[in-house]
């Protein structure tokens, strides 16, 4: 790896679940992203695509396409009713998802503070697939395609 995104500076500009659950959208990633260090080394990343899709939970969170400088996130573990709420995040994995009737019984402050937790880790997602994009802008293709999917 010959560049790790610095995420201390990254800021999401919208809340993933303010997202029309059933809306298929496209973004730009600096609509997504505000990120002045990785905007400054790599302007051309400001207009790679970000796509939100319904890609169902036995697949992804985030495919950093190669080739097409589109980036999908998958909104079935983001947004809506029925997304599996994070329960536990260690070393950037999900680690634990609590149940529907854990999560029914928490109280409102602990629903607040999931809610954050996704955001959180939705942003850390979409950074993970930038790296991707980053590995294949320095040309580390083998990288990319060794990742794709993840
Ligand atoms: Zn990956």
């Amino acid at each position: 790896m010959v560049f790790t995104i610095d995420d201390t500076d990254a800021k999401l500009n919208i809340n993933v679940e303010d997202i029309g659950f059933n809306d298929t959208k496209t973004m730009s990633l600096e609509q997504l992203l505000s990120h002045n260090d990785l905007f400054k080394d790599y302007p051309q990343l400001k207009k790679y695509k970000v796509e939100f899709k319904h890609l169902g939970l036995d697949t992804a969170m985030g495919v950093y396409t190669a080739g097409t400088n589109t980036i999908t996130m998958n909104l079935d573990y983001f947004n809506g009713e029925n997304r599996p709420r994070i329960k536990e995040v260690k070393d950037g994995n999900v680690t634990r998802y609590y149940t529907k009737e854990e999560f029914n019984n928490l109280s409102e402050e602990e629903k607040q503070k999931e809610s954050e937790t996704t955001q959180r880790f939705f942003a850390s997602v979409v950074l993970h697939e930038v790296q991707h994009a980053v590995q294949e802008i320095e040309g580390n293709f083998s990288d990319v395609y060794a990742s794709m999917g993840e």
